[in-house]
């Protein structure tokens, strides 16, 4: 499949996630950035989307922000989600992950909104809470919203099978050289870089069973993407 059909389905996926969430009563609004942090990760897909929008709009001044303001501290995760997801199903123990809740706000943030929300990562848009995090103290999301997040992510890895996910600011820095941005548009990358994890496809998806009745339109849905 070739980078535009990819992007094309990353839009609808997105449209379908939005139309769903949307019919949940949440706290979030404008300028609530509790969840703004530096350790949203992300697919190279939703990078090279990212990048695109920023030429586009003449923005790239938001690569040198990036770069120079990622948090040392960020999470970068050990495996992607089909491949915990794999691990989980034969029952083996994932790799343990270190993440920092205070390693701070994610580089992007400015006066509490994001320069980049109609492009922003899944990682970010999935970020939900029936509660201000902000008062609550914790995001408050219904545990369906969280499966159904475990679904997309798992789908957008999957499109997104030749590329690789990281942290939102080492998947920037990657795609920021045209070489690496190049090899990416012609499913030749390599070996992950230590910063990033190489994607996987999906091969078991993670539906606890008292949510498998209720996705399947979302399944449907997904399924009748076609390019
Ligand atoms: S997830 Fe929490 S912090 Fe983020 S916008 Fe929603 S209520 Fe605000
Ligand atoms: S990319 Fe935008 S929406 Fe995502 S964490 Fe950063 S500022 Fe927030």
């Amino acid at each position: 499949m070739d980078l535009n059909a990819k992007l094309t389905i990353l839009e609808r996926m997105i449209d379908i996630y939005d139309q769903l969430v949307g019919e949940f009563d949440l706290a979030c609004e404008k300028y609530c950035a509790h969840c703004c942090t530096a350790n949203v990760t992300m697919t190279t897909l939703e990078g090279y989307r990212i990048f695109t929008h920023l030429e586009k709009t003449r923005e790239m001044r938001h690569l040198e922000t990036i770069a120079r303001q990622s948090h040392p501290g960020r999470f970068r995760p050990r495996v992607s989600i089909n491949r915990l997801a794999d691990i989980c199903a034969r029952d083996s123990d994932p790799p343990e992950e270190h993440l920092d809740p205070a390693a701070g706000p994610c580089p992007m943030l400015a006066d509490h909104a994001c320069p980049l929300y109609p492009v922003r990562p899944f990682g970010c848009r999935c970020m939900v809470s029936a509660r201000n995090c902000g008062e609550a103290g914790f995001a408050d999301m219904d545990p369906y919203i969280l499966t159904v997040n475990d679904v997309f992510l798992q789908h957008l890895e999957h499109i997104d099978a030749q590329g690789y996910t990281g942290n939102f600011a080492d998947v920037m820095q990657f795609l920021t050289p045209d070489e690496n941005r190049q090899k990416y548009a012609d499913g030749q990358l390599g070996t992950a870089p230590a910063s990033l994890v190489a994607n996987q496809p999906m091969f078991v998806l993670m539906i606890p069973p008292e949510y498998r009745e209720r996705i399947q339109p979302v399944l449907t849905q997904i399924r009748s993407i076609h390019v």
